[in-house]
């Protein structure tokens, strides 16, 4: 809680990254969460680790030690074997209760425009899941227009556009996906506090959430929200309650 609003992260990492060689524990998010005032975190691996298995259960772990801390998401190359994809997939939303899955298309190169990758999607849907999708580096498949595709192709699946795009370059890409989608979703790292504005002016604020990635961005992701002064709904909508109802 910060100024009177509770605050949901959407964005953040535990465990080990094997790409950035970046380590995460879940007392450092604690401590980031804390120092600010964040009530609860979307704990996600990072994308590439030698063992997918142990970094979902290090988080289940976290979310297990504090149930009211965190909310854990799957992240899983989606080119393993199918069976082991889904098992695993599974595994975290029966066993773990994980609420949400990641997909990072600069290391996971899911095309989502091929009907190869609809496995990804209905795997989502039918465990009720969220996708997260980074956007952004990592084009042409982190382009936020490609997530039109799928976001029409199944319109109860809901599909959060990580980051924005990544910045003013492709931040019209997003909105008009969110403009002409109903069940896409926008997460807003990264973003300028003048291209929040923009997108503010096209997609409702029960369709937008904040996101820190890592801890040390914490307080400059967060604090810019609070330092435009929006309207109390609106500031209430992107720290909190948009994300307590996808997740
Ligand atoms: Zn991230």
């Amino acid at each position: 809680m910060r100024d009177g609003y509770q605050i949901f992260d959407t964005h953040t990492h535990i465990g080990y990254g094997l790409h950035h060689g970046r380590r995460t524990t879940a007392d450092e998010l604690l401590r980031a969460m804390d120092a600010f005032g964040v009530d609860r975190s979307l704990a996600i691996p990072y994308p590439v680790v030698a063992d997918h298995r142990a970094a979902h259960d290090e988080i289940a772990q976290a979310c297990k030690a504090h149930p009211d801390r965190f909310t854990g998401a799957a992240c899983l190359y989606p080119y393993l074997p199918r069976d082991v994809f889904l098992d695993e997939l599974k595994r975290c939303v029966e066993e773990l209760g994980f609420r949400a899955l990641k997909l990072q298309p600069q290391y996971h190169g899911l095309n989502p425009l091929w009907p190869t990758s609809d496995f990804f999607f209905e795997a989502a849907l039918q465990h009720k899941l969220p996708i997260v999708v980074h956007t952004g580096s990592g084009i042409p498949y982190a382009l936020p227009s490609l997530y039109i595709m799928p976001a029409r192709k199944y319109p109860e699946l809901k599909i959060i556009l990580g980051h924005c795009g990544g910045g003013g370059m492709l931040l019209g890409e997003a909105i008009v996906a969110a403009t002409v989608c109903p069940n896409i979703y926008i997460e807003l790292s990264s973003l300028m506090p003048h291209n929040v504005a923009e997108v503010l002016q096209h997609v409702p604020s029960n369709r937008l959430m904040i996101g820190s990635d890592l801890p040390e961005s914490l307080t400059t992701e967060l604090s810019k929200i609070f330092l435009m002064n929006l309207a109390p709904e609106v500031t209430r909508d992107i720290f909190w309650q948009t994300a307590v109802e996808l997740f």
